[in-house]
């Protein structure tokens, strides 16, 4: 395997496992994995937390007026095999998956001031290059000239059941219709949004996971990977 370390971007709809994905990738290539949608998560739980979002309604300025005292930092964790995201020191990542984040995300995710910051930090993360990074502009706003882009995308059903799968694991409860409901909502947002909205880059590579096992993703990877470091 060639040594050159690269930017691979990987966009695409909610739920339809781009974090699994890209956390396989990175353990396999030995690069960093960056979830940019655990950020917009860990803006929107503060926010929540701290009176910028009532009763599933965003104040824009009041979350844009937050950002100045949040902290988000990546750290580590070789249990999980991935980072953990932190607000101001604090843990998070266990609380930014819930549905009640779910559902401001996308709100809170469309605003100028919160777009701008995260990108900024996502362009610093990534600035040494072997990065995976996932979300939804990755390879059309943050890294336009990633070396590899993929999009990714699952049929909207097989993708809430996923979801859903993982949130009654953990023991959340939640009727799949809420789940479904939430998946198709995002992305309607994140697609019709005026900033940065969700669109496969023109040289993105388009994977569609629907029925494919997660070691037929890698070694379909594989070969795109080969293809990109030639
Ligand atoms: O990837 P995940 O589903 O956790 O992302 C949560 C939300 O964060 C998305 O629905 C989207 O609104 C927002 N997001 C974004 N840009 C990114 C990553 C996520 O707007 N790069």
């Amino acid at each position: 395997m060639t040594d050159k370390k690269i930017i691979i971007a990987i966009d695409g709809f909610s739920s339809c496992g781009k974090s699994t994905f890209a956390k396989s990738i990175a353990a396999r290539l030995g690069y960093v994995f960056i979830d940019t949608g655990a950020m917009y998560r860990a803006v929107t739980l503060y926010s929540a937390e701290h009176g910028a979002i009532r009763s599933g309604v965003v104040d824009d300025e009041a979350v844009a007026a937050l950002l100045d005292q949040m902290s988000i930092a990546f750290r580590f964790n070789p249990e999980r095999g991935a980072s953990d995201i932190y607000v101001n020191g604090e843990l998070v990542e266990g609380r930014i998956r819930s549905i009640e984040v779910s559902n401001c995300v996308s709100a809170v995710s469309s605003i100028a001031r919160v777009r701008e910051e995260l990108v900024a930090m996502q362009q610093q993360m990534g600035r040494s290059k072997g990065v995976v990074m996932d979300g939804r502009d990755i390879g059309t706003v943050v890294f336009p000239d990633a070396e590899l882009k993929i999009f990714m995308t699952a049929d909207a059903e097989v993708r809430a059941r996923r979801r859903y799968d993982e949130l009654t694991a953990k023991g959340d409860s939640v009727s799949f219709e809420e789940v479904y409901q939430n998946v198709i909502r995002r992305d309607h947002a994140d697609m019709t949004r005026a900033i940065s909205p969700l669109r496969q880059a023109d040289d993105a590579i388009v994977l569609d996971n629907s029925h494919m096992t997660v070691e037929e993703q890698m070694a379909w990877f594989m070969d795109k990977f080969a293809a990109a470091t030639a």
